[in-house]
C-alpha cells in the first residue's frame, strides 16, 4: 500500500508513519509544511527507510498537492496535517480557516484528479481518509456519548473548522463520489506529543518544580487515548473501513482534568524518587477557566469495534506510564522545544471575552446526551 500522510511531522501523524514504514510495510510519503509543532526527530525511527519519504509542502498548495499525488501516485491519502491547538484557535482563528478549511479543500480537489486517472481497479480501492476529532459534536452533559449520528455542533474555532472539513469530506463523496473515509477520535496522549497539550505540558512544568497550570476547577472530562493505539484504528479503517462511512474512536478512558494531573503527579513522585519538587501535586495551581471550554468529551466506539474488530491495547494507567517514561528518557526530543519555540506559558486568552473576572460561558449541551 503507498500512503500519502499529510502533516505526518505532527504527534499522531509521526506515530502513522513509524506504524505505517515500520510494521505494515507500506510506501509513505510524508507531506508536512513543518509549522511550530512540527518535529523531523519523531521521525528517526524510519527516516533510513526506503519506504519512507518526506517533502516540505502545504496542502493549500494546489499545485504542489497536485504534482506530488502525480509523482507518488499513492492507493490512498491519509489527512492529518492541521492546526490542532484549541486554545491557539481562540488567539488566532484565521490560521485554522486557512489549513484545516481551505487546505482540506485543496487536498480533495487535487485527490479527485488523482483518483480520476486511476484504472477501474486501483480506482476502486484508492481512500481519502480524514482525520477528525471528537470535538465537532460539542459538549456532553453527565451522560450520553457521542455516536457516528450525534449532530454536529462545535464550540471553538478549532471544532468548527474540523467539522468544516469533515462536510467537505462527506461532500465530496456525496458530490463527486470520491471514496473517503472519517475518522473523529478523542484526545489523544503519548510521545513526542508538543507540550502545549496538556499532558506534555504538565509533566515539563512538574519536572522543572514549576507551577502546573488546571483550568477551571479541574472538572472536565476528557476520553483519552494512547497514540500507538489511534495509529493503529487509522490503517484498520484506512485499509478495511466502507467508502463514505465515519468511524468514532475512543480509549473508554474518561478523567477529568484534575485526575489526569495528580495522575501524572503521583507518577513522577514514583520514578524521581530524589527529586527535590515531590510530592509534585503541590505544584498543582488552577487558572482561569478556558472561553468555551466543553465540559465532557465520550466516544461510543462500538462501530469500530464490531465492524473492524478494533480495540486499545493500553489503558490510560498503562499509557499514561509509558508516556511519562518516555519523556524522562527522551530529553533530546524535547529540550530544544522547551529552550526555544515553546516554554509552556499561557496560550488562548488574547483575544477572548472572557477575562479574569467574568463568569464563564457554558456552551450548550449536544443533543447526544
Ligand atoms: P499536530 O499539531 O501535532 O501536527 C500537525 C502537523 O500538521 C504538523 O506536523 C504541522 O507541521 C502540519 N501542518 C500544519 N499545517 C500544515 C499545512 N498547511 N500543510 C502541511 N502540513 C501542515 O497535530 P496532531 O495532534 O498530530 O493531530 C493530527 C490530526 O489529528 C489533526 O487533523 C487533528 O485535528 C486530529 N486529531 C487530533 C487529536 C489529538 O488529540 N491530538 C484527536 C483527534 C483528532
Amino acid at each position: 500500500m503507498k500512503v500519502m500522510v499529510t502533516g505526518g511531522a505532527g504527534f499522531i501523524g509521526s506515530a502513522v508513519c513509524r506504524l505505517l514504514v515500520g510494521e505494515f510495510n507500506a510506501t509513505v510519503l510524508n507531506v508536512d509544511k513543518l509549522t511550530y509543532a512540527a518535529n523531523l526527530g519523531s521521525l528517526r525511527e524510519v527516516e533510513a527507510n526506503p519506504c519512507y519519504a518526506f517533502r516540505r509542502a502545504d496542502v493549500c498548495d494546489r499545485q504542489a498537492m497536485s504534482s506530488l499525488l502525480e509523482g507518488f501516485d499513492p492507493d490512498a491519502v491519509l489527512h492529518l496535517a492541521a492546526e490542532s491547538h484549541v486554545d491557539r484557535s481562540i488567539d488566532g482563528p484565521a490560521e485554522f480557516i486557512k489549513t484545516n478549511v481551505e487546505g482540506t479543500c485543496v487536498l480533495l480537489e487535487a485527490a479527485l484528479e488523482h483518483w480520476r486517472r486511476l484504472p477501474a481497479e486501483r480506482a476502486a480501492r484508492f481512500r481519502f481518509h480524514h482525520v477528525s476529532t471528537d470535538e465537532v459534536f460539542g459538549s456532553l452533559g453527565d451522560t450520553g456519548k457521542f455516536t457516528e449520528t450525534t449532530p454536529y455542533q462545535p464550540n471553538s474555532p478549532y471544532s468548527a473548522s474540523k467539522a468544516a472539513s469533515d462536510h467537505l469530506v462527506r461532500a465530496w463523496r456525496e458530490t463527486f463520489g470520491l471514496p473517503t473515509l472519517i475518522s473523529n477520535c478523542s484526545n489523544n496522549y503519548g510521545p513526542c506529543h508538543f507540550p502545549e497539550k496538556l499532558i506534555p505540558l504538565v509533566i515539563l512544568r512538574a519536572l522543572h518544580g514549576e507551577p502546573v497550570p488546571v483550568y477551571g476547577n479541574g472538572a472536565n472530562i476528557r476520553d483519552w487515548l494512547y497514540v500507538e493505539d489511534h495509529a493503529r484504528a487509522l490503517f484498520l479503517i484506512l485499509s478495511e473501513g466502507r467508502a463514505g462511512e465515519s468511524y468514532n474512536v475512543g480509549g473508554n478512558a474518561e478523567r477529568t482534568n484534575l485526575d489526569v494531573v495528580q495522575s501524572i503527579c503521583r507518577l513522577l513522585d514514583d520514578m524521581l524518587p530524589e527529586s527535590p519538587h515531590r510530592p509534585h501535586r503541590r505544584l498543582i495551581s488552577f487558572v482561569t477557566d478556558r472561553p468555551g471550554h466543553d465540559r465532557r468529551y465520550a466516544m461510543d466506539n462500538a462501530k469500530i469495534r464490531r465492524e473492524l474488530n478494533w480495540q486499545p491495547q493500553e489503558s490510560f494507567d498503562s499509557g499514561l506510564r509509558k508516556t511519562v517514561s518516555w519523556y524522562l528518557a527522551n530529553r533530546w526530543w524535547w529540550e530544544p522545544i522547551w529552550a526555544q519555540r515553546y516554554r509552556g506559558e499561557r496560550l488562548g486568552l488574547k483575544t477572548s471575552r472572557v477575562s479574569a473576572d467574568a463568569p464563564p460561558h457554558v456552551p450548550s449541551p449536544s443533543p447526544a446526551e
